[in-house]
């Protein structure tokens, strides 16, 4: 007999009607022969309106009291859940992150899971019990709740495999897979039916949010079997695994794309050495992660940096560059949050040269600038304009070929 660990999202859990055909699946799956762990998301929208009650009180509501409210979604999910398991015949039980114990740093609203106590769950299984997870959250060493990030209840479910030693983790969600692209966006984006972890990681890092990347390290580092599914129609879904050769032969898996960056320049700057230390010290020292960065030389003896930041720390970077620009008698500063990060990624890169040449002129064709480029192994990335966003995502999909119908 296999143990599978589900996990239902937002959308899947989203009203009565869709707790009781994710019922009926756990059922069915048990029926199937299988042991069944559920982990559950609050439902859908129901963390942006806890969010939105937090800031009508403190626009900058963050840390513990947060957590408090934001885990309360997955809780009555949970329950819920419960009942309509037990109102069909089944036994179940809901565990909260508190309750298993789910055990995580302490970093308020981002926390990272330490350790998970499997003996609850394994001894709900051993009594013939289905047990239901609250996903996005645990507690710290001193008692306090956490939550994981937005998409947490991913990471959860994976993490949940690992300690559990699962067979396999079924990630159920509103789309039938990992596609080619985000299939909001690009129309012809095609499901993909084997990808490896590192590019999934790439992926979800650089914006495809079919998946929390901390639930692609889990799986990666202790080789879960994840597959993402739809809970709305039946198919194979999109197995996320270990590279193989096969794989290789595929030049690019898919196009991400991100508006969650925002772009900041200072000018006139001394080209002398230390100046980069001088002026992202103060960032890193406020807690702010820097993503892209590039540094220009004028014709005189100065150079422009600029370097982007995730949108919620822009004001927070700005002014803390204008005090920099200040102290080092700079050029002043100027920020954009109207750009838009697109991505290329595929692990056949590595073996094949000329796909930033490419990724450059499918863009300048449809007369897009870029502002910023950058590479690694397996992945390249530019900065555009935000209005661009859906037409470069389009073009590159088109130009590597992915569109359905392509080959
Ligand atoms: P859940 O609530 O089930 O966790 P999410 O909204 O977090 O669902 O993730 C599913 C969404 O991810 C899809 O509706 C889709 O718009 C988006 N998405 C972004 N990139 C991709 C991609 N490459 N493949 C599939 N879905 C993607
Ligand atoms: N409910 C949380 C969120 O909306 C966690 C999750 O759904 O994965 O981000
Ligand atoms: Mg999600």
């Amino acid at each position: 007999m296999s143990l599978i660990v589900q996990k239902y999202g937002g959308t899947s859990v989203g009203d009565i009607d869709r707790i009781q055909a994710v019922a009926e699946r756990v059922i069915a799956t048990r029926n199937a022969g299988h042991s069944v762990v559920v982990v559950l998301s609050a439902i859908g929208g129901e963390t942006d309106r806890l969010l939105s009650l937090a800031y009508d009180i403190d626009p900058k509501a963050a840390g513990r009291e947060l957590d408090v409210l934001l885990s309360t979604g997955e809780q009555v999910t949970i329950a819920l859940l419960s009942m309509a398991l037990e109102a069909k015949g089944s036994l179940a039980q809901s565990f909260t992150g508190a309750q298993i114990t789910i055990h995580t740093d302490n970093s308020h609203n981002k926390a990272r899971i330490m350790k998970i106590d499997a003996e609850r769950v394994n001894a709900a299984l051993e009594a013939g019990r289905i047990p239901v997870i609250a996903g996005f959250q645990g507690i710290d060493e001193d008692g306090n709740i956490t939550t994981l990030g937005r998409g947490g209840t991913d990471t959860t479910a994976v993490a949940m495999a690992a300690a559990l030693k699962a067979d396999e983790c079924h990630i159920y969600t509103d789309v039938d897979g990992v596609y080619t692209a985000d299939p909001r966006i690009v129309e012809k984006a095609r499901r993909i039916e084997r990808i490896a972890y590192e590019e999934m990681l790439e992926m979800a890092s650089l914006g495809s949010k079919v998946l929390q990347i901390r639930s692609v390290e889990f799986a990666s580092k202790y080789n879960i079997s994840l597959r993402v599914l739809s809970s709305f129609v039946e198919g194979p879904g999109t197995l996320i695994t270990a590279e193989d050769e096969s794989m290789e032969e595929v030049l690019i898996a898919g196009i991400a794309h991100n508006r969650d960056e925002a772009k900041l320049t200072i000018r006139g700057v001394p080209d002398t050495p230390g100046m980069a230390s001088k002026i992202l010290g103060p960032i890193a020292e406020a807690n702010i992660e820097v993503d892209m960065i590039i540094q220009n030389i004028g014709d005189d003896d100065s150079t422009s940096f600029t370097f982007t930041v995730h949108r919620n720390d822009y004001d927070k970077a700005k002014s803390i560059l204008e005090l920099t620009s200040k102290d080092l008698n700079a050029g002043g500063v100027e920020g954009d949050d109207n750009i838009a990060k697109i991505s290329v990624v595929g692990v056949g890169m590595r073996s094949h040269a000329g796909i930033a040449s490419q990724m450059f002129a499918a863009l300048a064709e449809e007369g897009i600038n870029i502002q910023m480029i950058s590479t690694s192994e397996i992945k390249i990335s530019v900065v555009v304009d935000d209005k661009y966003l859906e037409l470069g995502v389009r073009a590159l999909h088109s130009a590597f070929g992915l569109d359905q119908g392509d080959n």
